[in-house]
């Protein structure tokens, strides 16, 4: 099931994808909800990020490749770091380049959107009882001030570095899902979701052993190799098989306010 969350005649609304046309839930997507039968078109909304998170948890070099093009060494332990929820932008809206920086790269990355608190998650356990579904997400980080600053709270954290969409897939097999990130159109990143170093029931039990998982929280899995620049006017496009395509333009503006 694809779950849509999106703005219809000054309303948000929560709906369910089914050949081409939305059907509103009633009800949540975290606990039981109806279909309705009233049917919007998918042209007349403007699409916004899935769910709304507490936190945003994302794992560094979770692809071997990856962790080898920025010279790391591969981890023997999850590395992970959090974004904020202010970082969220969804489908379509720009990534404003910050004045800070000189050097803002782009990360696809399948993320994972949690349904249930969680916390100490056993081996056991049925981990797909926590998860509500998948979505496409892009790490955008600015590489110059991850490297000046040593830790990643600056680099990843200016609004608009975490675009998110453009749905969320109820039902996924992560089994070797494709995930490629076009810019202004060329293929620049190729990886698959079989080559994650930690994989995903893992990092459900590490992340849960260190902090309680919220429903709606996102945990974003890493990105695979073949990161690199984004400039101003750019278009970015993270696309994960089953899901669909997570679709941004950079703009650099003054956000002073
Ligand atoms: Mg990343």
């Amino acid at each position: 099931m694809k779950i849509y969350r999106f703005r219809y005649r000054k309303k948000i609304i929560t709906g369910v994808l089914k050949e081409d046309v939305l059907f509103p839930i009633k009800g949540s997507v975290f606990k039981d909800f109806k279909i309705e039968d009233s049917a919007i078109p998918v042209g007349e909304v403007k699409l916004l990020p899935p769910v709304s998170p507490s936190k945003i948890v994302c794992l560094g070099r979770n692809y071997q490749e990856h962790a080898e093009e920025l010279g790391n060494d591969i981890p023997t332990e999850p590395l992970i770091f959090l974004k904020p929820p202010s970082a969220i932008v969804g489908p379509d809206q720009a990534i404003i380049y910050p004045a800070m920086s000189q050097r803002v790269d782009y990360e696809g990355e399948l993320a994972i959107i949690i349904k249930k608190k969680v916390k100490n998650l056993k081996e056991e356990e049925a981990w797909t009882d926590y998860v509500l579904g998948y979505s496409c997400f892009n790490d955008v980080t600015a590489r110059d001030l991850q490297l000046k600053d040593g830790q990643f709270t600056r680099a990843k954290s200016f609004d608009t570095f975490a675009p998110f969409g453009p749905c969320l897939v109820t039902d996924l097999n992560l089994e070797g899902l494709h995930l490629k990130t076009f810019l202004n159109g060329k293929l620049v990143q190729s990886g698959n979701t079989r080559n994650m170093i930690f994989p995903v029931p893992f990092l459900l039990r590490y992340i849960s052993s260190i902090m309680t998982l919220e429903p709606g929280d996102i945990i974003a899995t890493g990105t695979p190799a073949g990161v690199g620049p984004m400039e101003p006017g750019d278009r970015i496009e993270i696309q994960i098989e089953g899901i669909g395509t997570l679709s941004n333009v950079v703009k650099k503006i003054d956000m002073r306010r």
